[in-house]
């Protein structure tokens, strides 16, 4: 499920998502804009910079809120590229807050440690 979104019949192919993405994730193809998911750091910045709102961050949050509330255990796996979402917390910070959160404590992250940082 794409987490970006574009509303096509707002986008006025102003381009401005492809200028503020920082990891050149938006491609143009045949006039419209398409994110590489593989490149994408999930910051934002399209969303954020788009004059017509026509790029869309989707929220599942309910969907995972949901989840916790079940009886089945609940793991969350991090991509590396969190730190660049909570730049202003360290590594156990994190884990320490999806655990009261209720994720089961064998989640992945990233490689990075307090050290690290
Ligand atoms: S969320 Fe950030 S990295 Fe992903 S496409 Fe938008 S600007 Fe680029």
């Amino acid at each position: 499920m794409p987490t970006i979104t574009t509303a096509g019949d707002r986008c006025r192919k102003t381009y401005s998502c492809v200028r503020h993405c920082p990891v050149q994730a938006i491609m143009i193809e045949e006039e419209q804009t398409r994110v590489s998911y593989e490149r994408c750091v999930w910051c934002g910045d399209c969303v954020v910079h788009c004059s017509q709102q026509a790029r869309k961050l989707e929220r599942n949050v309910d969907d995972v809120h949901a989840m916790l509330r079940g009886s089945d255990r609940v793991t969350i796996v991090l991509d590396p590229t969190w730190l660049l979402s909570f730049p202003d917390i360290t590594p156990s910070q994190l884990e320490q807050a999806l655990l009261r959160l209720g994720f089961e404590h064998e989640f992945i992250h990233s490689e990075v440690n307090d050290s690290n940082r």
